[in-house]
């Protein structure tokens, strides 16, 4: 019993350092048409969703789908962002590494785009999805997807917006390689 919640303990662990593959959440592949980044990122930029939490993979899965159909109503390519973060501390494939996202117009060819599913204008992330953020950036280094002396930036620093949120843009001044300055 002690050896089977071990193993459990360690799979959880496992799947939240991993990333969750878009195939999970959309039927449909990201379409090789769209634009590609030319070589590694400069820029990480962090957003938040304003939509609602989620706090398991079955309500984030029908989060993200409700997130790329307001994508693709807003006539978007597809979800605009490469990854995004649940509340359930998973890392979500959006378009993935390569591709260009649309997020941050000016930025979009040389950042990745991460989103946090829900608002964090009235409070902070849970833990669990923080830490996700940050091996998400580890994994996005350790592949060459960014550059190593990249710039992370809340989407605030790139235009007038509220977005990621105050709480979330005050916790992102305590990160290595964040710049008051884009
Ligand atoms: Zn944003």
């Amino acid at each position: 019993m002690k050896l089977q919640l071990a193993l459990l303990v360690l799979g959880a662990t496992a799947v939240l350092g991993q990333i969750v593959p878009r195939s999970s959440w959309c039927p449909v592949p990201v379409s090789p048409r769209l634009p590609r980044l030319r070589g590694p990122a400069r820029y990480i930029i962090i957003h938040h969703t304003v939509t609602a939490p989620c706090y398991n993979p079955h309500q984030c899965q029908a989060a993200l789908r409700q997130i790329r159909d307001g994508h693709l109503r807003r006539k978007f390519r597809d979800i605009g962002y490469n990854f995004l973060i649940g509340g359930d501390g998973r890392i979500y494939e959006g378009l993935g590494f390569g591709i260009r996202g649309e997020h941050a117009p000016n930025y979009n060819s040389q950042s990745i785009g991460i989103a946090f599913i829900g608002n964090f204008q009235v409070g902070l992330p849970p833990g669990q999805m923080l830490q996700a953020a940050r091996t998400l950036i580890q994994i996005a280094v350790r592949r060459r997807q960014v550059v190593p002396n990249y710039t992370l930036l809340g989407h605030c620093q790139t235009k007038a917006t509220a977005c990621p949120g105050r709480h979330l843009l005050d916790e992102l001044r305590k990160w290595p390689r964040w710049q008051k300055k884009p």
